[in-house]
């Protein structure tokens, strides 16, 4: 698999926290609650807690992108 980046969707994220709760190694979160991620290409560990934490998000609101194409995507 390709390196992968995760982002978020800005508008769709309610600030729940369930991402960096079910992986906090990975996700960092902000004074407001919403999500801090890594702006680089992810290990192939950190691609999975990445898998995980978008699994969890009920907003659907992570996703994981090739690391090539993600410069410039984030909303
Ligand atoms: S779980 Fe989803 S909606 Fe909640 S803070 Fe994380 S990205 Fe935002």
């Amino acid at each position: 698999m390709a390196q992968v980046q995760i982002l978020v969707d800005r508008t769709a994220c309610a600030g729940h926290g369930m991402c960096y709760g079910t992986s906090p190694d990975l996700i960092d979160c902000d004074d407001e609650g919403y999500p801090i991620l890594p702006e680089r290409p992810l290990s192939d560990t950190e691609t999975s807690a990445a898998q995980a934490a978008a699994a969890a998000c009920p907003e659907r609101a992570l996703s994981l992108v090739d690391a090539s194409t993600a410069s410039g995507s984030r909303k």
